[in-house]
């Protein structure tokens, strides 16, 4: 695997590359932890996230592959896919962060921002949509209009649910919840969206169902690279919000056909090659953390439904704390996303289950 020998930065924007060697050493003395500067990038990464910091500085830029990058502390991960075509994004992150997102893409390419993919209707991984987008330019350009804008692709859901009023009858009269310009304007909904751009193998997979029912994951077959939005997110359980059509039973049989496309560096362990899992949030992952944590979601989803067996109610079930064991690595007693919704998310999808994904 080649790295290009410099990476273009600017000032305020730092752009770190993983070395393939690096990574191997790590792989043996840490048993699958990440190279030491990817890895101190990226906890640097999961402190920002959240916050609405608007300081161009709190963005990072990792390189993982010779043509992918990932910029991190704009609402959620971006992922940057760059060729001859131009730049694909995943996610456009917060509105908030929109101007410091573009910084940091042109820190890494003069190419056009051409795509713009959404994993969900999320407000952090769209709200950079129409200020990005209109940095850029369609992959079809339309003959007839002088607006520019980068195709901004997603599953209907998220156009249904970014369109959707802001309240019916309401004060909001009209108002929908995203303006039309951050609307997607170009929507799907079978199995998959494929594409051939930047002389990589682009599939954009329907996942919906699983954190919410607009989820999509984005597969870069040549770079072998995943950017599977909220469905994986290694800081805690993961978010499964049924108000907005998630469920327990979608999100595990994501994270499964995640594991069937994601491969380790097997058989010969101590080479660097691998698929990468870039989530929502969070630091990078891969194929070992990623059965860490369907294994964590499958065997919590089966403790409760033993107990929802036994007749037990929803406050017996939070009290017999069924997370016991992984409640410290990825529980949270406050915040938007706490251990006991986590649990009953599981325990209302299981009682009334979802319908197909
Ligand atoms: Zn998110």
């Amino acid at each position: 695997m080649i790295y290009p020998p410099t990476i273009m930065t600017a000032p305020s924007t730092r752009v770190r590359t993983a070395r393939p060697w690096l990574i191997a050493v790590a792989l043996v003395l840490a048993g699958g932890q990440w190279a030491h500067g990817l890895l101190a990038g990226q906890r640097a990464a999961d402190k920002t996230d959240n916050t609405n910091n608007t300081n161009r500085a709190a963005l990072e830029t990792i390189q993982i592959r010779p043509n992918v990058y990932v910029i991190f502390g704009a609402g959620s991960n971006v992922a940057v896919h760059v060729g001859e075509d131009g730049v694909i994004l995943v996610d456009s992150g917060s509105a908030a962060m929109a101007d410091a997102l573009l910084n940091a893409v042109k820190a890494i390419t003069t190419q056009r921002i051409r795509m713009i993919i959404n994993t969900s209707a999320d407000a952090d991984h769209v709200g950079g949509n129409d200020k990005v987008g209109a940095a850029g330019v369609a992959i079809n350009p339309d003959a007839f209009s002088d607006d520019e804008h980068a195709t901004v692709l997603a599953h209907e859901n998220v156009l249904v649910r970014m369109s959707a009023p802001k309240g019916p009858g309401g004060p909001g009269g009209n108002d929908t919840l995203f303006p039309v310009a951050m609307w997607p304007n170009e929507t799907f909904t079978s199995k998959f969206r494929s594409m051939y751009l930047n002389d990589d193998a682009i599939q954009v997979m329907r996942e919906i169902g699983a954190h919410s029912d607009g989820d999509s994951v984005v597969f870069f077959r040549r770079a072998d690279v995943i950017a599977t939005g909220d469905i994986l997110d290694l800081r805690h359980f993961p978010v499964i919000d049924p108000a907005k059509g998630g469920s327990i039973q979608g999100e595990l049989a994501s994270l499964n056909r995640l594991l069937d496309v994601t491969l380790p560096a097997m058989p010969l362990v101590l080479k660097p090659g691998r698929t990468l899992l870039v989530p929502g949030h969070g630091r990078i992952s891969d194929y070992g953390e990623l059965v860490e944590y369907r294994d964590m979601v499958t065997v919590i989803r089966d403790i409760i439904q033993e107990m929802i067996g036994k007749g037990m109610t929803l406050e017996q079930v939070k009290a017999a704390d069924p997370t016991q064991g992984y409640r410290r690595r990825y529980g949270a007693d406050s915040g938007p996303w706490t251990t006991d919704m986590f649990v009953e998310a599981i325990y209302s999808g299981l009682k009334k289950p979802a319908g197909k994904s």
